[in-house]
Formats: C-alpha cells, sequence, structure tokens
C-alpha cells in the first residue's frame, strides 16, 4: 500500500470514528437552556430541558413554571411526548385550559371567590362562573418565574421561585412560592417539591396541571387507558363543581378505581355526578393511614397499547381527576395538533377543592413563620 493511500485510509477511519463520537447520543444526565419566546408584553421566557440516562427527557418553561413535554420511551424503547401543550409561551399565554402549569395560589375552586380568615373576609375575582378557579384571572400558571438549575443527588434539578405581593388576586400576604423539579438520573421519576411561606396568614394549594396521554399527545382519546386509584371516597359537587362537604363512599359507583378500569368504561353513566363534570371532574379521597404524611400512592394509569404505565405518589390527600371534558378540538397544541374532548387526562395533587370554606376538610391556611410544603412524583415504566 503506497503512503498515501495509507494516509488516505488512516484519515478515512479517523473521520468516521470522530463522526460516530459526536452523533451517538450523549446519555450523561443534563440540563439545556433554551429560548421559548417572548409573550405579549415582551418580557422574554426560557426552556430547560432535563434528560436522564434512561431515555426521559422533561422541558419545562419558566412561564407558569409550566411541564412542556415529557418524553418517555414505551415497551418497544419508542419515545413519545406524553404531554398536551404548545410550542412557544405565547400559546400559554392565550391558552385557557392550564396545560402543564404550576397552578397557584389556589388549585382548582374557590365558592363565589370568597373566605374568611381569622375573622377577616377577602373577595377575589371570579374567573368561573361565580367561583374563582386556579388562583384567579392571572394565577401563578401566567407568571413568570425565576428559574435556576440546582444541584440534586438524584440527577438534574431545576428551581422556580415566584414571589406573589401581598393582595395579589386578593389573597392575603406575601407568598414566596418555589417549586423545584428533580428528574431521576436513572429511572424515569420527575420529582416536584413545593415549598412556600407568607408574611401574614393566607390559604395556599399548589399542584400541576398535567394533561396526559399516556400514548402521545396527539394520539386521540385517553378513554380505553386506564386508571387506578389509591381512594375509598371523593368529594361530590354542586352543579358548579363546588364540593357539598360530604366525603362520599366511591363503592358502586362509576368513582369506584381500586382495581384498574378504563377510564371511557362509565364516564357516560347516568350518573349526577357526572353530569356536573361532564365526566371525571372530581377530588378524590386518597386512603392513607392515620397520621401518615409521607409520600403514598396515589394512581396507577396505564396505556395498553404502548404499555406505557404512570404512577404518581404525593404527600398531598386528594387528586383532581379530570379527563379533559372541555377539550374541543379547537385549541391547536404542539405540532399544530388539534385536542379534542377527553384526548388527556389530569391527576392534579391537592388539598380539597374550596377547603378555605369547609371546616371538615384538612386545612390550607399558611401561617407566617411555617413552611408548606409538598412532593408530587410522576414515576413512569412499561408493562
Ligand atoms: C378543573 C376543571 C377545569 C380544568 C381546566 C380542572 O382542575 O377541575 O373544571 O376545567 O381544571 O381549567
Amino acid at each position: 500500500m503506497s503512503v498515501l493511500r495509507t494516509g488516505m485510509v488512516l484519515f478515512l477511519g479517523l473521520t468516521l470514528m470522530t463522526l460516530k463520537a459526536s452523533g451517538s447520543p450523549d446519555s450523561s444526565p443534563k440540563v439545556e437552556v433554551q429560548p421559548f419566546g417572548a409573550i405579549s408584553s415582551g418580557q422574554k421566557t426560557d426552556l430547560y430541558v432535563l434528560s436522564n440516562r434512561k431515555g426521559m427527557v422533561v422541558a419545562i418553561t419558566s412561564y407558569g413554571a409550566t411541564i412542556v413535554s415529557i418524553k418517555v420511551p414505551d415497551r418497544e424503547g419508542h419515545v413519545d411526548d406524553v404531554t398536551l401543550g404548545f410550542d412557544t409561551a405565547r400559546g400559554y399565554e392565550a391558552g385557557k385550559a392550564y396545560f402543564g402549569a404550576t397552578i397557584g395560589r389556589y388549585g382548582n375552586r374557590i365558592a363565589h371567590g370568597q373566605f374568611v380568615l381569622d375573622g377577616k373576609t377577602y373577595t377575589l375575582p371570579k374567573n368561573n362562573g361565580d367561583n374563582t378557579l386556579h388562583g384567579g384571572i392571572s394565577g401563578f400558571s401566567m407568571k413568570i418565574w425565576a428559574a435556576k438549575e440546582i444541584p440534586s443527588k438524584d440527577g438534574v434539578a431545576v428551581q422556580f421561585t415566584y414571589v406573589s405581593p401581598d393582595g395579589e388576586e386578593g389573597f392575603p400576604g406575601t407568598l414566596t412560592a418555589t417549586v423545584e423539579f428533580t428528574l431521576f438520573k436513572d429511572k424515569n421519576e420527575l420529582k416536584i417539591d413545593y415549598k412556600a411561606s407568607t408574611d401574614k396568614p393566607t390559604v395556599v394549594n399548589l399542584t400541576n396541571h398535567s394533561y396526559f396521554n399516556l400514548a402521545g399527545q396527539n394520539q386521540g382519546t385517553i378513554l380505553e387507558q386506564t386508571l387506578q386509584l389509591n381512594a375509598s371516597r371523593f368529594t361530590p359537587v354542586d352543579a358548579a363543581l363546588i364540593p357539598t362537604g360530604e366525603l362520599r363512599d366511591v363503592k358502586n359507583t362509576p368513582f369506584e378505581f381500586k382495581q384498574p378500569v378504563a377510564i371511557g368504561k362509565r364516564i357516560d353513566d347516568a350518573d349526577e355526578q357526572l353530569k356536573f363534570g361532564q365526566g371525571y371532574d372530581h377530588n378524590w379521597v386518597l386512603d392513607r393511614k392515620a397520621g401518615s404524611s409521607g409520600l403514598g400512592l396515589a394512581a396507577v394509569a396505564r396505556d395498553p397499547k404502548s404499555g406505557r404505565v404512570l404512577e404518581v405518589l404525593t404527600t398531598e390527600p386528594g387528586v383532581q381527576i379530570y379527563t379533559g371534558n372541555f377539550l374541543d378540538g379547537t385549541v391547536a397544541g404542539k405540532g399544530g395538533y388539534k385536542y379534542s374532548r377527553r384526548s388527556a387526562f389530569c391527576l392534579e395533587t391537592q388539598h380539597f377543592p374550596d377547603s378555605p370554606n369547609h371546616a371538615n376538610f384538612p386545612s390550607t391556611t399558611l401561617a407566617p413563620g411555617k413552611e408548606y410544603r409538598t412532593t408530587t412524583i410522576f414515576r413512569f415504566s412499561v408493562k
């Protein structure tokens, strides 16, 4: 072989090796920050993209501390995005469904936009008929949160902080809220740690409003996906979806999910509660050992086609199951895909709706000097 040919072979070989190295996926857990566009005020937003060694990638934007996408493998190893959302911050700003958002200061409804705390009546803006929903007209889901990557021994993590001024949306007290998202390095789990403190007594109920479709965000309805809930009771509502105050046994009702059942199996049954919600839009009371405040399994959802399983663990006493009954195919989401009715389900871990007006519900009051702390885990696997 001539010197020239040997040189060429060597050169080609080296080039191929270099190409291979740069072309192979870098599987070390990491966080990448990308621009996510400006909202109408001109303020810019960012997208934090967290990835781990098991093929899970989670993107979260500073607009609303919102989960934009969760990509996880199915049983064949094929990765899909299993949450609904938009491609830019402007989409979220215009959207009305709270896709993936962090909800606050008070998740779900407060009846008649009013509650009494320490003898004083507070009035909130009404944005859902006669009631206040998800923190009011401009809740935490519509704020730009300060964001930064933080160290984590478990994997990679991003912390979002929002300081809600005293009196914002009618709520008393300056509330400093942080939400930390941790993607585990060697397991497909996303942990969400919520913390808050206040300078005056207030009420707090933070949650995440991800809409899941375990077949993929552009794969139609979730009616054949199954759900299992660790809950023997739920909180029935009136026609405006305000809890009546009763904790009702689920036994022999369409609300019994102690064993896995397809979400669509009984969703259109002739049942007053299902009529009020136009499907499932209710809070389940999680079964817990008396006095236990640690993480407990709340829900298991499964898509029989892809094999994807989502387990939800939480320290919260309740979970709101909302089956996208008000989605109507008019909203174009990621990739222009139109989200039709019941094309996703939400598993919103929370204190019960309208707790400030129900003395028999676990309290949502936060006093100065105390720390609000809750944790929820979205754990993915295949089966
Ligand atoms: C509520 C629904 C509402 C949905 C989107 C859920 O938490 O319970 O009634 O339509 O959020 O806003």
